[in-house]
Order: structure tokens, then C-alpha cells, then sequence
């Protein structure tokens, strides 16, 4: 067997480097995982760039699939399978609900420890989810991101007949749109800072807002002030909000805006990562929903890279050197 493995490994902000690490070690409930796809997030990005992970160096990349090479039991091997990121505690309230999202002690791949942009990783059995054979690795790798889609839309309780406003026309916005959609929607409306992604929207079958069109409920996805200004002030009386954009400074509300929530009575929630388990939940749903082609990411896909190109790729995302909607590494390529 190999004793290292090649990975994209975060030395420090500004640090990542294509190297070789230790091929992992399956201890108690792990099974070995050769990994085929991971979708690179905007949190990497600032990962990469910005605010760093926990500590140095971390594997980074949360969004993976892959196939299952080695189970002590034997039970798994040979399944393609999905990887929920999150390891929770297991003792807190929240875990012990089964809201592993707001678990007070969580761990998770990626992050806080080594995670999905490598060739192997050793996962807990607990986080695995075995897909559908007709799915894609690269289909696989996008569960994470659908189900935090769905989680953040199905707040919403969207109507048949609504219709939806979208702030943030990146992959989860994309996505929320499709499963807002799917819930019923009538018409899903964007803004993006980037004309490229409203235009990407609407090869998509969705539309660029327009002022003055107003809103049933709205999904703030860009994690800024004037975003969310936005949503508020498009939205109808009794309108409903999500908010799930994670902000990299403070969010401030004007008066005039925060009288849209008091004067309209407008409902505000928010919405983080997404649920989770074997019965029922985001994943499942979301396997679900993208084996039957009602999900569909292959469009979003726009750019495929293998992992020794990571830092390539991660460049062309800071600078925005082209266009991109989704960008996804993959391991096992002959280019590695
Ligand atoms: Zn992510
Ligand atoms: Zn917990």
C-alpha cells in the first residue's frame, strides 16, 4: 500500500501547496474513502485567502465524494458515496435532537480537520451516504452545497404561485432557485454585483430583478448590508425572508429598511448548513432529487480541474479570470 497521498494542504493564509501526506489511517468507525470529486466553496476561498482554518496545515475542501476502498466490516466497499461534513459531539441538546447544524462542540472535515481535497481520507461511517449509482461523483460532491440550498428554502414554505427574490446568483443561489422551483415557485428574480451570473441565471430559466416587481419571500444569499436592503425593500406585506449569506463584516440596516420589516410585518429566519440524517433530511432529499432530474448542477459545473491544478484553479476564483459558477477538483484524473 502507498504511504502518502497527495493533497491540497493549507499551510497558512496564503499557503496552499500540492504535496504529499500520510496516507490516513482508518481507526474505530472509519472507512477508507478514495476520493473522486470535491467542489471548491466560496468558504475555501477565504480559507485560502483570508481567515485561514483552525490550525496549520489542514486538508481543506468539505464538498467530496467518493467510493469506499476499505471497510473493516467489508459492509461498504465498492459504494460510491456522498460525505456529510460535519462530525457532531453527540452530547449536546442539539445532537441529541438530531440538529447536528447547531451542535455546540462540532467537528468538522475540511476545516477544523483534514478534509475532502485529497486523493483518501479516512471518514466516519456515520457521515456517509451511499448514492445512487447513477449519480456522478461530481453530482455527489454537489450534495453538499443542494442540501444547503434546500435547508435555507424550505424555511421559506414557499406557496404554489409565489414567486421568489434572490440575492446572490453563486451555486447555492443558483440551486435555491431550482428547489424553489420545484416547491412551487412561479418565478425566481435575481441581483448579483456580477452581470455574469444574472445572465448565467437566466440561461438557467430564471430572471434579473427588476425595481418595482414585488416579492412573495426572498432568500438573502450574498452576506452584505445592501443585499439584504434590497430584499427588504421588494418584498410585499407579510412577505417571508431567509437569510443564509454569511457575511465577512458587519450587517447594517438603515432605518428606512428596518422599517420594511416593522411596517410590512415581514417574517425574518435564518437558515445555517443543513440537516442531516439516515431517515430523513437535506441529504437524502437531495440524492433524491438529483438522481430524478429534478435537481440538476451538471450546468453549473462550469470548470473541472485535476488536484495537482488546485492552486490554478483557486487563482482563476480570486481573480475572477473567467467566468465560473461551480468549480470542482477532481482527484483520481490522469493529469495527476
Ligand atoms: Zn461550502
Ligand atoms: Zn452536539
Amino acid at each position: 500500500m502507498k504511504k502518502t497521498v497527495k493533497s491540497a494542504n493549507l499551510h497558512a493564509v496564503n499557503d496552499l501547496r500540492y504535496e504529499d501526506t500520510p496516507f490516513p489511517v482508518c481507526e474505530g468507525d472509519e472507512v477508507l474513502v478514495k476520493i473522486m470529486s470535491c467542489g471548491i466553496c466560496g468558504s475555501d476561498l477565504s480559507r485560502v485567502y483570508g481567515k485561514g482554518t483552525y490550525h496549520f496545515p489542514t486538508v481543506i475542501g468539505h464538498e467530496f465524494s467518493g467510493i469506499v476502498e476499505f471497510d473493516p466490516t467489508g459492509e461498504l466497499v465498492g459504494k460510491k458515496v456522498a460525505i456529510f461534513p460535519l462530525l457532531p459531539c453527540f452530547k449536546c441538546q442539539s445532537c441529541a435532537d438530531e440538529n447536528y447544524a447547531t451542535c455546540e462542540n462540532y467537528d468538522y472535515y475540511g476545516s477544523r480537520r483534514d478534509g475532502g481535497m485529497s486523493e483518501y481520507l479516512a471518514v466516519k461511517k456515520w457521515n456517509l451516504l451511499v448514492m445512487p449509482d447513477s449519480l456522478s461523483f461530481d453530482e455527489g460532491a454537489m450534495c453538499e452545497p443542494v442540501s444547503v440550498a434546500r435547508h435555507a428554502i424550505s424555511k421559506l414554505g414557499i406557496k404554489e404561485g409565489e414567486n421568489l427574490f434572490i440575492s446572490g446568483a453563486g451555486p447555492i443561489g443558483i440551486i435555491a432557485g431550482q428547489w424553489a422551483k420545484m416547491f412551487g415557485a412561479k418565478q425566481v428574480y435575481y441581483i448579483d454585483i456580477d452581470q455574469r451570473k444574472l445572465d448565467f441565471a437566466r440561461s438557467l430559466g430564471f430572471e434579473e430583478y427588476r425595481s418595482g416587481i414585488k416579492i412573495d419571500c426572498a432568500l438573502e444569499g450574498a452576506g452584505h448590508s445592501d443585499a439584504l436592503a434590497s430584499c427588504l425593500e421588494a418584498l410585499k406585506p407579510y412577505g417571508r425572508i431567509v437569510l443564509m449569506g454569511n457575511p465577512s463584516g458587519d450587517m447594517v440596516l438603515s432605518q428606512k429598511t428596518y422599517w420594511h420589516i416593522l411596517r410590512k410585518e415581514l417574517s425574518v429566519c435564518g437558515t445555517w448548513n443543513s440537516s442531516y440524517s439516515g431517515r430523513a433530511g437535506d441529504w437524502s432529499e437531495s440524492l433524491c432529487a438529483m438522481a430524478d432530474g429534478k435537481i440538476d448542477v451538471k450546468p453549473l459545473i462550469t470548470h473541472k480541474y485535476p488536484l495537482s491544478k488546485c492552486n490554478e484553479a483557486f487563482e482563476m476564483m480570486k481573480e475572477k479570470k473567467e467566468f465560473y459558477n461551480k468549480v470542482m477538483l477532481n482527484m483520481h484524473t490522469e493529469e495527476n
